[in-house]
């Protein structure tokens, strides 16, 4: 299969003999071994923008396989690199031989020690992980990169990450107590300090010999050249092996894989402060705010990040303008944050900040909500940046350059100057209190002489930085985009002696071999070179118009960048992505495992009908987390949609295909029929024909099939409802096949409330779906068909300006964004962009009717599952303010309730099903046993009856019962 018309495809060499000896050796030593295409191509990139497909993954259950793995390696000659999350921004975790994920097993929180504040972690251990084992004895891992919830301290140490607080906590390396490790020959090497602070090493002693006579030769250097200032990350730390302070174990931190395998490591442990301020201060221009972040951090503040309106744009256009909450005037900021343990003394020298004059405008925020948000910016600002202001997609390569904090104002506007005369855009921030500025940018790979610019770019770049006397790297160390060019900041001297150091530690440059030292060339291997525009796959056109990817799946699918965010629990921000990881924990259930082996598609190094293709998206819920979760915009729900439509279009389809798929058409013939919803009904609780039925469907046994009403919803007697018809507004319910067929009551409920806030619900004259199932099972050519229908039927009323009221959240959202996936570029854009501008929730129309009070809930304990389409699309919050003001106490549960429509229904996912309810449904379910349960999604009710039989409500039917209720009590 063709993946890109206007290039060949880029299929790699098979890897042949070298990998299954290598293979079978692994194997033969009992390692756990990936080794098919899915895996290679997963893990054949971290966060960056190279490419490199392993020749097998291992991932060891303990210390011992680690060993044996290398062992392996070294008979074998192949090379091996270490991983934790991958998420590296410059090629540092991906390695042409053995891949080993430390990620999978060994990621255990081994000791806390809160008197000696220190933990033992291994390497695979989450950051997040480490931090809510501290937490209970009050103290913290100090170093938080951006990507804290999924990145390990393993991977820490190999970057030696820091985050925005390193104004405060430092660096990895400041924090670390000591390491175990392997050398490349097989021999264990510790280190640690002594009580009185003296470093020592256990083992290596040939090695420690050999890296002092390198020292030896080259201790000038090493005196002048490193260390110059805090963010000098480029290159590895030898100064610390100068014979004056000779401290292994700081030296090894940096080295990005390439001096050792980390086994475990003991870290230092800070208390945290208890209060925190941020100052917001607004700059003319991000030069300025640059030139200005010296002056703060006089103030002592822990934190100093800076960013500018570029990067807010492309925020408010992917979230919308509440993205942002009110920031000072000024097109720059400085995020400045303040910490101590007296709130007085802390909001005092806050309120001083804010007047010294630093800036044009100022803001002191000391709610931590508010501070949430603002920190969630800077969070989400390298995946949020993958788009350009240009709109084109921007890449890593040249992204955490740091100068000297004094120099960086200077630098920033030479470097816009420079990227300008590039014809590129960017949306440049970062810790600006340290220097360090990140920054996408969208080099034009796309082109033939893409990565020639690519090349000629960081080649100057790096001259620039050279200029400033920066270091290429100042936060995510060099890996494949900066090793190259280290001699443009380093002296000739500075080079050999990182050789020697390499040298010493391993000499037949078996780990990570490509970085650092001899490195790879910086525009080889990358990942989107000579991958054109992808508008078809095969025969196929594609069925979706991807309107915010110039119509090119290629581009869709290449907005993963591998931040990772999808390895991480998101619900604590109320996130949904992604449900299927936290299930599994694997990485192929991941939207980036998941965007990975697409991205292999468009290259066409994979065929969409490859079953490593279909595993990946098999557990994915089509929940569309990540479209909204997801800071790069990656949507694998439409994904997963287009491939089902090229793989079984014109082919015989999976059973659930037609059973759960055609629900709204089997429904409806049941619905003609008198008397048919209950022969339905009663035949499928029968034991034995239930259950044959349900295989029959591809339906799980353990399912229960939801009841046709008796009645549905269309042929109830007028008015359908109830409440008083008349001449209220008029507004177009689209009462949903869902609610239609099987929860009339729902449906009928949402006409009351209606009805009682002033408007008149009119039905459309004939029913409509809007193909929902069709969608989420890839039947793309019929989804269009029924969609088309009802989009055109509903752009009438809306044109008219009359309002469309959904009931249920996933239909209300194929209607304000699945349509106009569909239907751009074609004859029905124009109805669906208008139904889209017209359809609302109930709570969007009820809070912007004038004169409409809810009902008084005070008392009322309330679980609100919120439909992941909901969240995705049209957002939960106006639900959420809605609900406030009934006075109801509202539990709002993040994540997905595990059903997902078809998903946990059919054969093959009950598991996976129950396993995400159990993330936050079921336990909120089990603590709130007499709570009201808010669920407008069919299948979240569905969800709740099968696992805990318990009843749930719509939004409508408790705002229905709330108003029924007041008006008894009279209140
Ligand atoms: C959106 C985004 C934001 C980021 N923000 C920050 C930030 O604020 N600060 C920051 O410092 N970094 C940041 N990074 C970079 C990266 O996330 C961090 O450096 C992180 O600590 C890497 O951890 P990881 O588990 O993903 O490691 P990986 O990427 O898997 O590995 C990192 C390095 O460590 C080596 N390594 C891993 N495990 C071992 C082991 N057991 N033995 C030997 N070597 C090993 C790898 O070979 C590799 O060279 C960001 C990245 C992204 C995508």
């Amino acid at each position: 299969m063709t993946a890109a018309p206007t290039a060949e495809p880029v299929v790699d060499p098979h890897p042949g003999a070298e990998a299954q000896e290598v293979a079978a050796a692994l194997r033969a030593a009992g390692l756990e071994v990936r080794d098919d295409d899915g895996t290679r191509a997963m893990y054949a990139t971290d966060a960056s923008l190279y490419r490199i497909p392993p020749l097998v993954v291992v991932r060891p259950r303990h210390v011992d396989e680690v060993a044996a793995t290398l062992e392996v390696a070294r008979a074998t000659g192949v090379p091996l690199t270490s991983r934790g999350a991958g998420t590296s921004v410059a090629g540092n975790a991906v390695g042409r031989g053995i891949v080993v994920d430390f990620s999978r097993h060994l990621g255990r929180v081994l000791e806390v020690d809160p008197e000696a504040r220190t933990a033992t972690v291994e390497p695979g251990a989450v950051h997040a992980t480490l931090q809510k084992a501290a937490a209970p004895h009050g103290v913290r891992f100090g170093p938080d990169p951006s990507t804290h919830p999924r990145c390990t301290v393993g991977g820490m140490i190999g970057n030696n990450a820091c985050g925005s607080r390193s104004l405060a906590y430092g660096r990895t390396s400041d924090n670390v107590a000591g390491l175990a490790m392997l050398t490349a020959s097989g021999e264990q090497v510790e280190t640690g300090y002594a009580a009185d602070g003296t470093p020592w090493v256990r083992g290596g002693e040939q090695l420690v010999a050999d890296l002092r006579s390198v020292m030896g030769r080259h201790l000038a250097t090493a005196r002048t050249e490193l260390d110059t200032f805090g963010r000098q990350v480029s290159g590895y730390a030898a100064q610390h092996l100068l014979p004056e302070r000779f401290d292994l174990t700081k030296a090894l931190v940096g080295s990005e894989g390439t001096l050792g395998v980390l086994t475990r490591a003991t870290v230092r442990l800070v208390a945290d402060a208890p209060v925190r301020v941020v100052v917001v201060l607004g700059f003319d221009d991000i030069v300025a705010a640059g030139a200005a972040a010296p002056a703060v951090v006089e103030h002592g503040p822990t934190s100093c990040e800076g960013l500018d309106s570029r990067l807010l744009s492309v925020l408010r256009e992917r979230r919308g303008e509440g993205a942002v909450p009110p920031l000072p005037r000024g097109a720059a900021w400085l995020f400045v944050e303040l910490a101590g343990d007296d709130a007085a003394e802390v909001r005092d020298r806050a309120e001083r900040l804010a007047a010294a004059g630093i800036g044009v405008d100022s803001a002191v925020v000391p709610d931590p909500a508010v501070q949430a948000r603002l920190w969630r910016i800077r969070e989400d600002g390298a995946g949020m940046a993958g788009r350009s202001p240009a709109h084109r997609p921007a890449w890593p390569g040249w992204e955490d350059a740091a100068v000297p904090p004094a120099r960086l104002g200077e630098y920033l506007a030479d470097f816009d100057a420079l990227v300008t005369s590039y014809g590129m855009t960017s949306a440049p921030f970062g810790h600006f209190g340290d220097g360090c500025m990140h920054v996408r940018l969208d080099y034009p790979l796309d082109r033939p002489d893409g990565t020639s610019v690519l090349r000629e770019f960081l080649v100057s770049a790096a001259q620039l930085v050279g200029r400033y006397g920066g270091s290429l790297s100042g936060e995510h160390g060099d890996g494949r985009a900066r090793s190259e060019l280290l001699p443009h900041m380093y002296s000739a001297d500075a080079i050999a002696l990182f050789a020697g150091v390499k040298h010493a530690f391993d000499p037949a440059n078996l780990l990570n071999p490509g970085v650092l030292v001899d490195p790879d060339p910086v525009d080889a291997d990358v990942r989107v070179a000579g991958v054109g525009p992808v508008r078809r796959l095969g025969r196929t056109p594609l069925a979706f118009a991807y309107p915010h990817d110039d119509g090119d799946l290629a581009q869709a699918v290449h907005r993963c960048t591998g931040v990772g965010k999808c390895r991480a629990d998101n619900s604590a921000a109320g996130g949904v992505m992604c449900p299927s990881w936290l299930a599994t924990r694997e990485e192929k259930d991941s939207t980036r495992g998941r965007s990975r082996v697409l991205q292999d598609v468009v290259r066409g190094a994979l065929s969409v009908r490859d079953p490593e293709v279909h595993d990946s998206l098999d557990l994915c819920l089509s929940c569309k987390g990540c479209a909204s979760d997801c800071p790069t915009g990656i949507d694998v729900a439409t994904y997963k949609s287009e491939v089902l439509h090229q793989t079984y279009r014109r082919r015989l389809r999976p059973r659930s295909h037609y059973s759960l798929g055609w629900l709204p058409r089997w429904a409806r013939a049941v619905g003609r029929v008198p008397g048919a919803a209950a022969v339905a009904n009663t035949s499928l609780r029968l034991p034995v024909l239930g259950r044959v039925g349900k295989a029959a469907a591809g339906v799980d046994h353990r399912r229960s099939v939801p009841a046709f009403a008796s009645r549905p919803f269309r042929s109830w007697p007028a008015p359908p409802a109830g409440g008083t018809p008349g001449a209220g507004t008029p507004v177009v319910l689209f009462a949903d096949s869902f609610s239609g067929a099987f929860d009339p009551e729902a449906a009928a409920a949402v006409v009351r409330v209606l009805r009682d806030a002033g408007y008149e619900p009119l039905l459309p004259a004939t029913q409509r779906c809007c193909g929902l199932t069709w969608i989420t099972t890839g039947q793309l050519d019929a989804a269009k068909r029924i969609l088309g229908a009802t989009v055109a039927d509903l752009a009438r009323p809306a044109r008219d300006g009359v309002p469309i009221v959904g009931i249920e959240p996933s239909c209300t959202g194929v209607l304000r964004s699945d349509a106009l996936e569909l239907f751009t570029g074609t004859d029905l854009e124009d109805d669906a962009r208008v139904v889209a501008g017209a359809t609302t929730t109930l709570a969007e129309l009820l809070s912007r009717t004038e004169g409409w009070e809810p009902p008084d809930l005070t008392g009322t304990e309330v679980v609100a599952q919120p439909h992941c389409h909901h969240h995705a699309v049209m957002g939960w919050d106006t639900d959420a303010a809605l609900l406030a003001r009934t006075g109801a106490d509202v539990r709002r549960l993040a994540g997905c309730c595990g059903l997902a429509g078809n998903f946990g229904v059919e054969v093959g996912h009950y598991e996976v099903s129950v396993a995400v309810a159990e993330q936050q449904l079921l336990p909120a379910l089990d603590a709130a046993p007499h709570a009201v349960v808010l669920a407008d999604g069919f299948s979240c009710r569905t969800q709740v009856a099968d696992l805990r039989d318990r009843p749930s409500v719509h939004l409508a039917q408790l705002l229905d019962a709330g108003a029924r209720w007041s008006s008894r009590e009279g209140r």
